[in-house]
Order: C-alpha cells, then structure tokens, then sequence
C-alpha cells in the first residue's frame, strides 16, 4: 500500500509515473535495455531527452532565446555553478535572504566574488520583505534570490523588475508548481527531487545572452556555455534522472498543464492553512501573502507533543512530516504529486489528535 507522503525531498513521485517507469525498466520501447543501459548518444536516449527539453520549454512557455540544460550537482551545486557563470566580468552578487536556502546561497557566493546582502530577513524568516525597500546595488552582474523557501515555507507570488540586472530563481521546491514567466528571469534553476523527479538532476534555465560572462575557473561540466553547446551532454547526463523527469513532464501535461496544477496546489494548501488557521493548537507564522503553497512549516502550541503526533501520523501512514532539523515543529510538503485525498487524510488527524488532547 502507498502511504502519504509528505517529503519535502526527495519527494512523492505521481503513481502513474512510477508505474509506467517500472513497466519499462527491463525494455524501453522495444529496446531491448533498460534506459540505465542505454548510450547517452544512441538515438533512444536522444529521443528521450529532446522530448523532455520540448515538453518542458511547453509546460513553461520557456521563450527561444533561453537554453534548457541538464546538470548535475543539485541546488546546492549552483551556488557555486551560478557566481562561477556570471562573475567573470566582474561586479557584485545581489542576494535577497528570506530563509535559509537564500542564506545558504549568499554564503557559497562569497567564495567567489563580493556579496551584496539587498535585503534580508534573517532572524525572523516569516515574509518577503516589500520590494521598495531593497538596496539593490547597481554594481552587480545579477540578483540571487529563493523563490519558494523549502525549509521556512515562504513563497514569492511576484517578482520585482530590475531592469537590466538579471534575477537568478532558486525555483528547486516551486518549480512547474504553477505558471512562471521565465522572461521575467536572467537564470532559473532548480533540483529535480522535489517536483520534477528523481535526486541526480539539476534543472538550469539561462538566457542565452548570460553565457558569456563565466569566470575562468569554472569547471568545464559546470560551464553553462559548454554545456549548452553540448546540448547537455558534455559529459555523461544523469540519464535515469532526465527519463523520469520527461514522464513527469508528460504526466503535467495530461493533468492538464501548470494552470490547472496550480489550481489543485492552491486547494491542497489552502485546506491545510485553514486548518492550521482555525485551532491555537497548531502555529504557521508566515504572513499570508508568503505562504509556500508547497512546504508548509507548522508547529504544535505545546510542543512537548511533537513525538505523539508524529506517532499517530506514521500509524495512519501519514509519513515524512517532522519539521527540518534546523526549525523544528512539523513539516507537510504539498508538492504537485501530493493528491488532495492526502491533505484530506492529514487534516482530518490534525483534528482529532487535538481532540484527543483537550
Ligand atoms: C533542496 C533545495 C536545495 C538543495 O538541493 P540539493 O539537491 O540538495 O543540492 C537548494 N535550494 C532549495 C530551494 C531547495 O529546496
């Protein structure tokens, strides 16, 4: 039996995913191989990831003038990988910190060049801070922010105009979530075991014209402009990986594409945020305009409870809900392949657990 999965990653995999990759792992297509044994230049793989790449550029309205590549290396990875790509001609890295994987990229940055903290709400991650207020500086080759903050559960629902200075998107636990105007962006990137697929891949959207300024140091399978002109292939791609992620994109695609996910997604958290909302007995502080439909943090009144929730949930196969270590309290990731029976399933002991303990 599946349980529900609350993962915030790697996370739930739609069924239908796992079930059509399982049919196909001894033979793909009449192969004859598994797509794990399968040369990355033979013409079945190819076909495999040039679909992948058109499904996604379809799912996302990604316009021409932006690559779509293949890497390895995860979010983490690109906190390196992205200063690496943009700081050769110089210049400072803006960074917005409004949570900790933001704080965590600002940090990795500076190993290569001069951080410029633009706005910050370290200490109290509960909002996205107004965006009039952001010192942003002009000497800079771009502004790095967070989209959706996995671990404090807080979402951008708009983004400023900069101008000329690109925004890089760190979009590894909101991507194809919901709609997101890509043109709006210099870089988005983003791991792919939160919504897209499996651990092993890393998702880099770039404008074609930010290819240009890498600094000589970067290694050449992290060089976006190689990489690219390799059609991600410089060297071997993690092959599975972009296999489950093209049956993801597939999957999307038959639900109905992003606006229609996006609806389910806003049904899913909405129905666990009011129910957080309508008892003192649970906690969300973020400020309502950024709630992460995705990752929502919340925490017990009396937290001396923590284990027994935690108990009765594993016991109604409610899995994977403990808080990240770093913030404590409880954690219900509501990713794309989290169907709406499942958030039924966890609120429905949310309030019986507080029952029980009146
Ligand atoms: C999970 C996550 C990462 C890190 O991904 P890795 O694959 O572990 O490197 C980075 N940024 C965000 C927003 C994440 O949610």
């Amino acid at each position: 039996m599946r349980a529900f999965n609350f993962s915030a990653g790697p996370a739930a995999l739609p069924v239908e995913v796992l079930e059509q990759a399982a049919s196909e792992m001894l033979d793909w297509h009449g192969s004859g191989m598994s797509v794990m044994e399968m040369s990355h230049r033979g013409r079945e793989f190819t076909s495999i990831i040039e679909t992948a790449i058109a499904d996604l550029r379809e799912l996302l309205g990604v316009p021409a003038n932006y690559k779509i590549l293949f890497l390895q290396g995860g979010g983490i990875g690109e906190n390196a990988i992205v200063p690496m790509n943009l700081l050769g001609r110089g210049g400072k890295a803006n960074f917005v910190v409004t949570g900790s994987w933001s704080d965590k990229s600002q940090n990795e940055a500076k190993r290569y060049g001069d951080v410029h903290i633009a706005a910050s709400t370290k200490g109290s991650y509960t909002r996205v801070p107004a965006f009039n207020g952001w010192q942003v500086s002009d000497d800079a080759a771009y502004l790095h922010l967070c989209s959706n903050e996995t671990i404090d559960g807080i979402e951008f629902n708009d983004f400023p105009d900069l101008g000329a200075l690109p925004i890089v998107a760190d979009a590894s636990s909101h991507i194809l979530s919901r709609p997101l105007d890509v043109s709006r962006f210099g870089v988005v990137f983003g791991g792919a075991q939160k919504n897209i697929g499996m651990a092993g891949v890393t998702i880099v959207i770039v404008r074609e014209d930010l290819l240009d300024q890498a600094m000589a140091i970067c290694p050449s399978a992290f060089l976006w402009k190689m990489v690219a002109a390799n059609d991600s292939m410089f060297n071997t791609p993690p092959t599975y990986a972009i296999y489950i992620a093209g049956l993801v994109f597939k999957w999307l695609k038959a639900q109905g594409g992003l606006s229609a996910i996006e609806q389910r997604n806003i049904a899913k958290s909405t129905l666990l945020y009011d129910t957080i909302d309508s008892s003192s007995f649970y906690v969300n502080k973020v400020e309502h305009t950024a709630r992460s439909r995705m990752n929502v943090p919340f925490f017990l009144a009396d937290e001396t409870l923590n284990d027994a929730f935690l108990a009765g949930a594993k016991a109604r196969q409610l899995l994977q809900l403990k808080g990240h270590k770093s913030v404590g309290g409880m954690r219900a990731s509501l990713y794309n392949a989290v169907q709406i029976d499942a958030v039924q399933a966890l609120v429905d002991y949310m309030k019986e657990f507080e029952r029980s303990r009146a």
